[in-house]
């Protein structure tokens, strides 16, 4: 089994928080997303960049205060960092 999908579960669900990037793509395509929905690629990227680096993203994947998988949010042009009063993107 690929290594990503190992590892912790999720407390609420008891699935695993790893997830791959054909798992993120298969619930991107079945949020029915428009292209106005979604951010570029570059702000994507850097949305994600800053995730990596951030204190609050657990298990590579997840944020802590939203419990988002931040691959999936950081597309979505409306969403925001939900870090409370300091958001970061
Ligand atoms: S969404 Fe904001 S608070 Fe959450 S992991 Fe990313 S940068 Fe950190």
């Amino acid at each position: 089994m690929n290594d990503l999908l190992n590892g912790p579960k999720c407390k609420s669900c008891g699935g695993s928080v790893r997830i791959s990037e054909a798992e993120i793509r298969r619930l991107l395509e079945e949020m029915q997303l428009s292209e106005s929905d979604m951010i570029s690629e570059t702000d994507y990227n850097s949305r994600l960049s800053i995730c990596r680096a951030c204190e609050h993203l657990e298990y590579n994947t997840t944020c802590s205060f939203c419990g988002c998988l931040v691959a999936i949010r950081a597309w979505i042009a409306e969403k925001h960092c939900p870090k409370p009063g300091f958001p970061k993107w």
